[in-house]
């Protein structure tokens, strides 16, 4: 990849990281009536969520290993397809 792309890729990155900050820190807003000191704080981690990689209430999913919501779809037209 040349040098330009590269620019471009990692400034498309940034504007994405920027709009979910954004839309994370309005969820903060909405639900604790907090407004936090940094911009970026939303960046890397949910509003919501406790950062905890093996919680069970955020991460139930992933770690009981139940289907995603893709697997179901995928699953279901397999069905239909026979
Ligand atoms: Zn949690």
């Amino acid at each position: 990849m040349s040098r330009l792309e590269d620019k471009d890729k990692a400034a498309r990155r940034r504007k994405k990281d920027k709009a979910l900050a954004k839309t994370r820190t309005k969820i903060a807003k909405s639900m604790y009536k907090f407004t936090p000191d940094s911009p970026n704080r939303y960046t890397k981690r949910h509003a919501l969520g406790c950062s905890n990689s093996r919680c069970y209430l955020c991460h139930g999913n992933k770690l009981l290993k139940k289907d995603t919501l893709q697997e179901k779809r995928e699953k279901q037209k397999d069905k239909f397809d026979n």
